[in-house]
């Protein structure tokens, strides 16, 4: 079994963390001269570890080990959220360094060998999950022409030229290469921790759908229109929440959550009574046959409220990704080494949160682990995990990796 080495292990990510360091966290978001600066050092550390390192036209840092194969890909991504952790997404990145060096260092690993990657932009500043998209080939070039970057507006080309990386090639997946893709990251939630449970086997990543639902009534003075004659688009929103919250609690599964984290109300005025409301709905569930109950009951809810008034009622979908299933092969070489490594302490479960696997899923076998996340905390700079649980982590992860290598 190749051995991790954890004080090298937390050594490297505590100086990753001093890229773009904000607090206790990291801020360090995709082509930001943080994130830049981070991509030379992961070439360097990876080149260190006996891989051929190098950043692709896209951004992604690539470490290829010496011959043909058959290999897995390991790896995450190493840019942040604004004002984010040390850990979302550069643990991945670091554990698939250390496995490299690791494997490199045990005689009975021999021929044996894993492909690092860190993706760029996994947090979506110009699109989602450009860097893993990319090497999928799921990713086109008049999509890069289009990307601007959603604060700023400058052109996803722009950030490519300035990066040095204007006309460098784009890294991509040769499938015959790889026996599938293992990817490692915080749980980013607390079902672990409230669980006490010290590694996830993440059974499937959730899909997510957006719902927009528009209120149109009459707006008016809130002092001389009587409640009688109003159409009040206010009311009519907030009667739908509570209709909302209370169908879905009944047709949910384990592991549905449902969030109305938009409202607007137009004007948005004490003594007017609003013309127009929006909401948005989103709902995320491991589960295709789930998410189309779920959002057959919003669409059924939002018709009905319309055909009852006084108030329109108009519901789109905004947006979707559809639920992506891990590979029950490596699903099971990751349970496998839990189990040796924690006792009973592992369990399996969804990933609520979307991650670079799921892209890398629609191209070969792919599997991802979890470690506690201390409170649940992420995209916050006071994210955490105990280092006892980042190395026992990294244990379990080179472990799969091998029985999966072997396999
Ligand atoms: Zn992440």
């Amino acid at each position: 079994m190749p051995a991790i080495d954890g004080s090298r292990l937390i050594g490297d990510l505590r100086e990753l963390a001093g890229f773009g360091r904000y607090r206790t966290g990291v801020h360090r978001p995709a082509f930001s001269d943080a994130d830049l600066a981070a991509r030379r050092w992961l070439v360097q550390r990876m080149a260190d570890a006996g891989l051929d390192a190098a950043v692709d036209g896209i951004g992604n840092v690539i470490g290829r080990a010496a011959g043909d194969g058959p290999r897995l890909l390991v790896g995450s991504h190493s840019d942040t959220q604004p004002h984010g952790g040390w850990l979302d997404g550069a643990m991945g990145v670091v554990y698939g360094i250390e496995l490299a060096r690791a494997m490199r260092d045990d005689p009975a690993c021999r021929g044996l060998g894993v492909d690092v990657a860190s993706w760029q932009d996994e947090e979506g500043h110009y699109t989602s999950f450009l860097g893993s998209r990319s090497f999928a080939g799921l990713l086109a070039e008049d999509e890069i022409d289009r990307a601007r970057h959603r604060d700023d507006g400058v052109p996803l080309r722009e950030a490519i030229a300035r990066a040095g990386l204007a006309g460098v090639p784009r890294a991509r997946l040769d499938a015959a290469r790889y026996r599938g893709y293992l990817e490692a990251h915080i749980e980013q939630g607390a079902v672990l921790e409230s669980g006490r449970r010290r590694i996830g086997v993440v059974t499937a990543i959730v899909g997510i759908v957006v719902y927009r639902v528009t209120f149109a009534g009459d707006q008016n003075h809130a002092g001389t229109t009587p409640m009688r004659l109003r159409r009040d688009a206010g009311v009519a929103l907030t009667a739908f929440c509570n209709e909302v919250h209370r169908e879905l609690a009944e047709l949910a599964g384990p592991a549905t959550v449902w969030t109305i984290g938009r409202i607007v109300l137009t004007p948005n005025a004490p003594s007017v009574v609003p013309g127009r409301a929006e909401l948005l709905l989103q709902i995320r569930d491991p589960s295709l046959a789930i998410m189309e109950t779920l959002g057959a009951a919003a669409i059924r809810l939002a018709e009905a409220a319309d055909r009852a008034g006084p108030c329109r009622v108009a519901i789109e979908r905004a947006s979707y990704t559809e639920p992506v299933a891990m590979d029950e092969p490596i699903a099971a070489a990751i349970e496998g080494a839990a189990a040796r490594r924690a006792g009973r302490g592992w369990m399996r479960m969804p990933s609520g949160a979307g991650h670079d696997a799921q892209i890398l899923a629609r191209r070969m076998p792919a599997g991802m682990l979890f470690v506690p996340s201390i409170g649940g905390v992420s995209h916050h700079y006071t994210e955490d995990t105990a280092e006892d649980d980042i190395v026992l982590g990294c244990q379990v992860f080179a472990d799969a990796a091998e029985a999966i290598l072997r396999s």
